[in-house]
């Protein structure tokens, strides 16, 4: 891990090599499988994530073409940077896919343990809560980059 330094961060997106995911929505209508590789699990903490989720959401990005969902889930564009998928029978909210990008984030609580991953950083904290502190060591971001 190395020494912890407040004026040099790093963020090294660590890849986790030949993961196979697995996951579902609540309700079960909306399962996906993803394998290959898995990188940079997040926090978001912005008001977008906040809203859809009810708190915090956490993510995992997987390249599209390793990514095999079964079910329909819903799309919504809250910006027309990135559109967000979910279940529209339980509501769970599943998928973050950005514009252009050939990666979708997939919702690390949704998946079926154990993962074999773990949270790389918290991102967009000053959109966070005020009734909540983010009290682990994993490194933090105000904004997203
Ligand atoms: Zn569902
Ligand atoms: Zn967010």
């Amino acid at each position: 891990m190395g020494g912890q330094k407040h004026d040099v961060v790093q963020f090294p997106h660590i890849l986790q090599d030949n993961v196979m995911l697995k996951g579902s929505c609540l309700c079960g209508a909306i399962t996906f499988t993803a394998d290959g590789t898995a990188r940079d699990p997040v926090a978001c903490h912005c008001t977008q994530c906040r809203k859809q989720s009810g708190h915090y959401w956490a993510a995992v990005q997987v390249m599209d073409h390793a990514l095999n969902v079964t079910g329909a889930p819903t799309w919504y564009a809250a910006s027309d940077k990135a559109k967000r998928g979910f279940c529209p029978a339980c509501g769970s909210f599943l998928f973050w896919k950005g514009v252009g990008d050939p990666s979708t984030g997939i919702a690390l609580g949704a998946l079926d343990g154990p993962t074999g991953l773990h949270l790389e950083r918290h991102i967009f904290t000053a959109d966070k809560g005020d009734y909540y502190d983010i009290t682990d060591t994993v490194p933090q971001q105000e904004q997203q980059t």
